[in-house]
C-alpha cells in the first residue's frame, strides 16, 4: 500500500524507474499501477471472451469502490473493444446502503464519463421494500436484498436490450463466496466461480465479471488513483458485521498475501461438472421471469407482503 512520507521503502516501480508509491502485490508508481490494473483487465476480459464487438453491456454500479472502478476501467476499454456501456445503480432503500447521495455520485460518475444512466428505486419496481418483507419473513436483510438486486438487474437489463451483465464482483467476493457455498453443500451457486456465467435461458442475461482477478485493496487504489468519488458505504452494514467468513479469509492471507488472486486464477482454470442441466427452468407463474420453481423468488417475497 501506498506510504507517501517514504516512498524510497517500496522500492522502484515494476515497471519504470520512478520510486514505487503503491504495492499490493508488486511495487508501482501511480501511473504505472493504472495502466497494469487496466491491462489485466483487458486480459481478462479477451481470455475469457467476456465482452465481444457491438456487445451492449450494463454494469450494475453500488457506488462502491468495486464496481466504481470496474465501470471507470470498463469505460476506458470501450474503444478498444468496440462496445456500447450503460450503468445501473439501484437504490435499495436500506440504511446506510443506498441513498439519494449514491444516485447522484452515480448519475455524475456516468455525466462525465459519458455513461447512459439508469436508476432504480426497489419500491417503484417491485412494488414492496426491503423492511416490509422482514417484517413478514424469517430471512435476514442481506438475502432479501440479495434476491431482489439480481431480479432487477437481470430484468433491467434484459427489458432494455442490453446482452451482458457486468457485476464488481472481485477475487475477494469469488473468494469468499467459494468457501461459504462450498463449505454448505451450496453447489448452485457454483456458476458465479467463473468471470462469465453464460446465459441458460432465453430470458437469463449472461453475467460478466471483469474485476474477477482484482483484489478489494486494488480496487480502492484505483479508485484513488483515479480522484474517484465513492460512496461512503460500499458494502452493507449488515452485511460486514454479520459475516464470520472475513475473519477466516484475513487469516489464511497472513500466510499467503495473494491467496485470493491466486484463487480466482485457480477457479478459471478449473472445469466444474455440476449437473446444471438437471435443473429445470420455468417461467414464474406471476411476473413471467426465469426461475427453477413455479413462483421465482423475488414473487415468493413479495407475495409474503400481501399475507
Ligand atoms: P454486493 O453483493 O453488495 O457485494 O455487490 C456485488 C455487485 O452487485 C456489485 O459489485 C455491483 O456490481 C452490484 N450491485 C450491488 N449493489 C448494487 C446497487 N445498489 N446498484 C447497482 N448494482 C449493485
Ligand atoms: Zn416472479
Amino acid at each position: 500500500m501506498s506510504d507517501p512520507n517514504n516512498p524510497r521503502k517500496m522500492g522502484k516501480c515494476t515497471r519504470c524507474e520512478k520510486w514505487a508509491e503503491i504495492k499490493i502485490t508488486k511495487p508501482f508508481c501511480a501511473e504505472c499501477f493504472i495502466l497494469h490494473y487496466e491491462k489485466r483487465m483487458a486480459k481478462v476480459i479477451k481470455h475469457n471472451k467476456l465482452i465481444q464487438r457491438d456487445d451492449r453491456v450494463l454494469m450494475a454500479v453500488s457506488g462502491g469502490k468495486d464496481s466504481l472502478s470496474c465501470a471507470h476501467a470498463l469505460s476506458k476499454l470501450r474503444e478498444t473493444f468496440n462496445f456500447h456501456l450503460g450503468i445501473l445503480h439501484m437504490d435499495v432503500s436500506l440504511l446506510e446502503c443506498t441513498n439519494e447521495r449514491s444516485e447522484a455520485v452515480v448519475g455524475e460518475f456516468c455525466k462525465v464519463r459519458n455513461i447512459p444512466f439508469h436508476f432504480v428505486r426497489f419500491k417503484d419496481y417491485l412494488g414492496v421494500t426491503i423492511a416490509q418483507v422482514k417484517e413478514k419473513s424469517r430471512r435476514n436483510e442481506c438475502s432479501i436484498c440479495a434476491t431482489f438486486k439480481r431480479y432487477i438487474m437481470n430484468r433491467f437489463a434484459r427489458e432494455n436490450g442490453y446482452n451482458k451483465l457486468a457485476t464488481g464482483h472481485c477475487a475477494d467476493d469469488m473468494t469468499r463466496f467459494f468457501f461459504k457455498n462450498w463449505f454448505s453443500g451450496n453447489y448452485a451457486w457454483i456458476a458465479k466461480f467463473k468471470p462469465r456465467s453464460d446465459s441458460n435461458h432465453p430470458k437469463v442475461v449472461t453475467r460478466i465479471r471483469p474485476v474477477f482477478e482484482h483484489l478489494e485493496m486494488e480496487n480502492l487504489t484505483y479508485a484513488k488513483a483515479n480522484a474517484i468519488t465513492i460512496c461512503g458505504c460500499s458494502r452493507c452494514s449488515y452485511f460486514l458485521r454479520k459475516d464470520p467468513w472475513n475473519d477466516i479469509l484475513q487469516t489464511i492471507d497472513k500466510t499467503r498475501r495473494d491467496f485470493k488472486i491466486q484463487f480466482a486464477r485457480g477457479l478459471e482454470e478449473v472445469e466444474f461438472s455440476f449437473k446444471e442441466s438437471s435443473r429445470a427452468f420455468f417461467e414464474c407463474k406471476f411476473c413471467g421471469e426465469p426461475t427453477d420453481q413455479e413462483i421465482c423468488a423475488a414473487c415468493r417475497l413479495k407475495e409474503l407482503n400481501k399475507a
